[in-house]
């Protein structure tokens, strides 16, 4: 006679017999444990243990199925209860972690049917001789009843009983009882996975300083975890929150992005959805999150639900925020960059191509500069060059555009400007440069600058050919002694 085995769908539900009451009780108490107590693993141990006593067998048993492949099966001998101590074998090397070849027939076709989760029972007196046979009779085992333990559809392991002194022919009622043991197993197991995952989260979420959320279409109701919102501890972990209202707590002006995205999300292909947005806080703080998530589809592709994560990105928009300046901005002075300046002065020309925006532009050199460096080192120098950025912008409008071009050497637009008010601006900074000395550390420095003047008359169109007209002038005042102004060729010399 070969292994019996068989579905549960076909034992039916004969659970009447009045000898089952002791293994009912016993699981369902073990049920109890394992569900609101112990838990894994010791609540499997007492289950097993429950089981066997109520059973009478020599050994129950759990091997937990490690790898299946079309030729190996890797299993561990993970749980054991033994009615005595000599029916114990977990701890044994044959037995922990060991993978064997699905070389038999028999062998195969006795894993095909664990996998597609029956259950199994042999008496081993009347099994064909053989390599099973030969296998429990090693081990001494006159009878045996094997279950599958099935966690998400796939064989997660077997539970099994062996009887060493008596042989027991199972029956349905039975057989079907030690199901429910099974499924019981199965949802330790995915709790144990649940909490490890939680676990991992949690040390991720600290990691990453991020929450979780989610968002169900069905309902139309975001849960969110409450310190993303909550800015102190709540006696509630997560909250449940309208649409509405979850969409009042972003940033006016990262609400239309948001429903954008969600709708590309929804319609694209890509698998992660992210999107940067502003959220308020319960104390009307606002911070930067970046949520990030996926879309879970149900039935013939309908949304149902879009959940993931909101890290906290404060730090990472402070860091953009200081590359965008220093991209358009000097770093040591403040005032804009050589290459910000051209863009400027080019909308300038743009503007001005029908002489109906006049504008000028002075060219402002320090000088002798080299000689105050070299004197009282480079801390000096630079503290003067941001000194002398701020006397310039104290004497100009709002709307003049001050630059650094680089070293010692600056420019500022002034739009709407023709020769005597650029003149005079140029006088004002000659005047609030050399009239006070800079102080750094305590110590003071005088400083004079010559600057460079040119005003727009149409002839030049290109921001090189006005700088170029510009530094001529400024040449010119220079050589001419510094501290002082020069205009560009055509409007005589102030002197
Ligand atoms: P001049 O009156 O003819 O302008 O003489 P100068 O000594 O000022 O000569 P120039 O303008 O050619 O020298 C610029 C000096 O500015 C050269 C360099 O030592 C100094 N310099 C350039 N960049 C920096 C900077 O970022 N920080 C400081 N502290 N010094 C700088
Ligand atoms: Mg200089």
């Amino acid at each position: 006679m070969p292994i019996q085995t068989g579905t549960f769908d076909g034992l039916g539900n004969s659970y009447e017999e009045g000898s089952n009451a002791a293994l009912l009780s016993a699981i369902a108490r073990s049920a109890e444990e394992l569900t609101s107590g112990k838990g894994w693993p010791e609540g499997v141990n007492d289950l097993l243990a429950a089981l066997g006593r109520v059973t009478g067998v020599s050994r129950v048993w759990i091997f937990q199925t490690l790898e299946l492949t079309d030729t190996h099966l890797t299993q561990n001998y993970t749980f054991e209860w033994a009615a005595a101590p000599r029916y114990r074998q977990i701890g044994m090397p044959m037995f922990s972690m060991f993978t064997n070849p699905i070389d038999r027939p028999g062998y195969r076709e006795m894993i095909r049917s664990r996998k597609n989760g029956e259950w199994q029972k042999i008496l081993t007196r009347l099994l064909e001789p053989g390599w099973l046979r030969d296998s429990q009779e090693v081990q001494r085992i006159k009878s045996m009843l094997t279950i599958p333990i099935m966690v998400d559809d796939e064989w997660w392991g077997t539970l099994g009983f062996d009887d060493c002194e008596r042989e027991y022919d199972w029956t349905d009622a039975e057989i079907a009882l030690l199901r429910t043991a099974g499924y019981l197993i199965a949802n330790a197991v995915l709790r144990d996975r649940l909490s490890a995952k939680r676990k991992q989260f949690e040390i991720l979420r600290r990691i990453t300083d991020s929450s979780a959320w989610s968002y169900d279409f069905t309902t139309g109701q975001l849960w969110c975890a409450a310190e993303l919102i909550h800015s102190v501890p709540m006696p509630t972990e997560n909250i449940n929150l309208s649409l509405r209202a979850a969409l009042r707590l972003v940033h006016s002006l990262d609400r239309h992005g948001l429903l954008q995205a969600v709708r590309e999300h929804m319609a694209g292909d890509k698998d992660v959805f992210r999107q940067d947005l502003r959220l308020f806080m319960d104390c009307g703080d606002q911070r930067w999150v970046e949520l990030i998530g996926n879309l879970r589809r149900g039935a013939g592709g309908r949304p149902e639900q879009l959940a993931g994560i909101a890290v906290d990105i404060r730090a990472r928009k402070q860091e953009e925020e200081r590359l965008r300046e220093e991209a358009v901005t000097d770093p040591l002075t403040g005032v804009l960059n050589r290459r910000m300046f051209w863009r400027e002065l080019q909308a300038q020309l743009d503007r001005a191509v029908d002489r109906s925006a006049p504008f000028a532009v002075l060219m402002l050199d320090i000088d002798h500069f080299k000689t105050l460096n070299d004197t009282h080192g480079h801390h000096a120098g630079d503290v003067i060059l941001g000194g002398f950025a701020e006397r310039c912008a104290s004497a100009v409008r709002s709307q003049d555009v001050i630059a650094r071009l680089g070293g010692d050497e600056f420019v500022i637009l002034l739009p709407g400007e023709r020769f005597l008010a650029a003149r005079s601006v140029a006088e004002r900074i000659l005047e609030s440069v050399g009239s006070a000395p800079f102080v750094v550390d305590g110590r003071e420095h005088r400083v004079t600058a010559s600057i460079g003047l040119y005003v727009h008359d149409g002839s030049q169109t290109t921001p090189a050919r006005v700088l170029e007209r510009a530094d001529a002038a400024l040449y010119q005042a220079k050589r001419r002694g510094r501290n002082r102004l020069a205009e560009a060729d055509g409007y005589g010399s102030p002197e």
